[in-house]
């Protein structure tokens, strides 16, 4: 079989993703290769086909215990042998995979990358028909990165020891970590690369200027109902309480932080991963664990801290490529922080210069006035027009000069000496006579009551949007008093205008965050009744789920409703093994009744051409039972011999007698060999 026949049959996909094709094309080849493809790009179809068509067994390194064991058990419902050995293993799990080895049956070898500290596992590994080396989140051999893993550095010997094409993937692009993997996985030697783009078109973005997050938080979860999503919180105070207030609405919801117990933790990512429509509230450390295809939503509570960590935590919506939507609210307490933890962080100076650049970068994107996808697309390297998924697309922000109430604002702050924090500068400009304002004379500065054209909550806006230009920024060594920056001088000067969002000036409690729908209205109850369904079949089947069928998968059978195996088969998602074990009950949930009994040699050709050829050739062997006059002994063809003809299409008389044997072949010899020919 052919690449895209192992895609339709095994995997049940139509198409490759972009970016697939090719890789698979030469890691199968056996070239060296380094790819690098965003989170939920499908970096893991791009070693598990090329498994399927190398000789051997190809090994896999993944860096986390439970995303290969749901690997494992996703490529099992798929009907390929694969095992993993790690240290959660059962003894009996790891007798079943030494003994698939040993057989030669095994296609896939799962390993954590601490078994290669063992002397024992690089011995197994030698001994066995190891053809392949597949190294998962390969960034993780990168020192500087936050993810390094001592053991992969032990990648490089084991491929030298081995000898075989090692391919490796990571969503990773930086040039640093870029090269480091070269070094360490390839000796130096430059692999095939290849570079995805970053776009995530089926993910929409918003941001929202924070005031009520809870309410905003509950407000967006409750739009979305039943479906489940990660809600990102700067402190682990914040996701209990959060986590309760969801609780008490009735979603079914928990907290998630790296202050919890261990099994706590784990408890929570495997009823994440299983449930269908649970929220987790949690710090970023639920983060490279989670592998759910079907995340339909991510709101963050607080801002993240940089750009990078905000394409990163977003992108773990939406993976299954169905739509999801993110929804992240930022105010100038949230600038603040993120400030206050870059200049308190004990890293050199130049890092913390470019840890403002990247937060900068996001408070960039949260600013935006135009489509938000393209500033952050431009911000990895990629012009694209306006998306027509995000919130400025949707509804372009009001916009207005703000030049004088900046300068306005920046003189505040020259005159006070750079020591004061937002909310008494705001006093002086509006004129509000505190104690402070009077104590320390600043009602008879020339600003005092200069910009009583703007209440508070709009100077509040104005504040956190010059933070967010980067004008000005909280001093850390003054508690939260602003200073001015270098980029604003041009402005006090006049020379420069500014233009600033009118929308985050008025207060925003005004629009209630509708959920996008999956489906159109008429195929919505019929989409219900399939998760029903699948919820069913995953929990008598201890399965996640999304393995039995991903949100996409589903949502194209509402939407296509077939009615037939062969129909079912072109569904993207249905694979060969999939169909024989679920099809038959969705197709009762679409059809409203048990779809025919099929034989199951003709069900194995479903949604194949070989399943009309063997249609057409059953309806003729009929025809033909007692022969052409009608006047003969009955004669049948078994499903299988006319599976097996549909199969090997003989071609000619010769081939046919062989297959059909001479009686058979005298009936219904002359009558196949048209229909093959029809199918030429
Ligand atoms: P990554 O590791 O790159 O984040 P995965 O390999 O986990 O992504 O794939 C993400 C999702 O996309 C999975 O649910 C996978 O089944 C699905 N997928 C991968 N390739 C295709 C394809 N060609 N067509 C449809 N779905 C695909
Ligand atoms: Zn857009």
């Amino acid at each position: 079989m052919n690449a895209e026949a192992h895609l339709a049959e095994i995997f049940g996909f139509n198409a490759f993703r972009p970016g697939q094709r090719e890789i698979v094309e030469v890691v199968a080849k056996g070239h060296d290769v380094l790819a690098i493809m965003p989170t939920g790009g499908g970096k893991s179809l791009c070693y598990q086909l090329p498994a399927l068509l190398r000789d051997g067994v190809t090994l896999v390194i993944s860096p986390l215990i439970a995303l290969m064991r749901d690997q494992v058990r996703a490529l099992r419902e798929a009907g390929v042998e694969a095992g993993a050995l790690t240290s959660h293993n059962s003894e009996a799990e790891s007798e079943a995979v030494f003994k698939a080895l040993h057989e030669g049956r095994l296609k896939l070898l799962y390993l954590a990358p601490e078994r290669l500290a063992s002397v024992a596992a690089r011995d197994m590994l030698r001994r066995a028909a190891i053809s392949l080396i597949a190294v998962d989140e390969a960034h993780c051999v990168s020192q500087w990165g936050h993810d390094f893993r001592p053991d992969y550095l032990r990648i490089g010997d084991l491929r030298r020891a081995l000898d075989v094409p090692l391919a490796a993937f990571t969503a990773t692009a930086d040039a640093e970590t870029r090269a480091e993997i070269i070094a360490r996985l390839f000796d130096g030697r430059e692999p095939e690369i290849f570079i995805q783009g970053f776009d995530r078109p089926n993910i929409h973005l918003a941001f929202e200027a924070k005031n009520g997050p809870r309410r905003q938080i509950l407000a967006f979860a409750d739009a979305r109902r039943g479906r489940a999503g990660i809600v990102y919180c700067a402190t682990r105070a914040k996701t209990e309480t959060l986590a309760r207030a969801l609780s008490e609405e009735g979603h079914p919801a928990c907290a998630y932080h790296g202050g919890m117990e261990a099994d706590q933790r784990r408890t929570v990512e495997a009823r994440f991963q299983q449930e269908d429509g649970l929220i987790v509230v949690a710090t970023v450390a639920f983060g490279m664990g989670v592998d759910k295809p079907d995340i339909r939503w991510v709101a963050h509570v607080d801002l993240p801290k940089s750009i990078e960590a905000y394409y990163q935590e977003i992108g773990r919506a939406g993976r299954d490529g169905a739509p999801a939507e993110t929804l992240t609210l930022f105010g100038a307490d949230d600038i603040r922080l993120r400030r206050a933890q870059i200049d308190e962080s004990l890293a050199p100076p130049e890092r913390r210069t470019a840890d403002h650049a990247r937060l900068n970068a996001l408070l960039g994107l949260a600013e935006a006035q135009t489509c938000r996808r393209q500033v952050l697309l431009r911000y990895f390297g990629e012009e694209s027009g306006p998306c027509g998924n995000c919130d400025n697309c949707e509804r372009p922000p009001e916009v207005f000069d703000g030049t004088t109430a900046v300068r306005k604002a920046l003189s505040a702050i020259l005159r006070t000496g750079e020591c004061f924090g937002a909310g008494h500068l705001i006093d002086i400009l509006i004129g509000n006579e505190t104690e402070k304002v009077r104590a320390r004379g600043h009602d008879r500065l020339p600003t005092f009551g200069v910009g009583k054209e703007h209440g508070r909550a709009e100077w509040q806006a104005i504040f956190r949007q010059m933070m967010g230009h980067d004008l000005v920024r909280p001093d850390p060594e003054r508690h939260g008093a602003l200073r001015m920056t270098e980029a604003a001088r041009p402005i006090l000067r006049g020379e420069a205008a500014i233009t600033l969002r009118k929308d985050a000036l008025r207060k925003a409690a005004q629009r209630r965050p509708a959920a996008k729908a999956l489906v159109n209205e008429e195929d919505a109850p019929l989409l219900s009744a399939l998760k029903a369904k699948r919820r069913a079949l995953a929990e008598r089947a201890g399965l996640p789920a999304y393995m039995i069928f991903n949100d996409r998968t589903l949502i194209e059978m509402a939407e296509a409703r077939p009615a037939t195996p062969d129909e079912m088969m072109k569904i993207t998602g249905v694979g060969a093994k999939k169909l024989e074990s679920y099809g038959a009950d969705f197709l009762e949930v679409i059809n409203g009744a048990v779809p025919p009994e099929q034989h199951p040699a003709r069900r194995r050709l479903a949604g194949r051409e070989a399943g009309s050829l063997y249609d057409r050739l059953a309806e003729a062997q009929l025809r033909l039972a007692r022969g052409g006059d009608g006047l003969q002994k009955p004669m049948s063809c078994s499903a299988s011999l006319l599976a097996r003809v549909a199969e090997t299409r003989p071609r000619d008389e010769a081939a046919m007698l062989r297959i059909l044997g001479e009686r058979r072949a005298e009936r219904f010899g002359a009558a196949f060999m048209e229909i093959l020919r029809e199918f030429d």
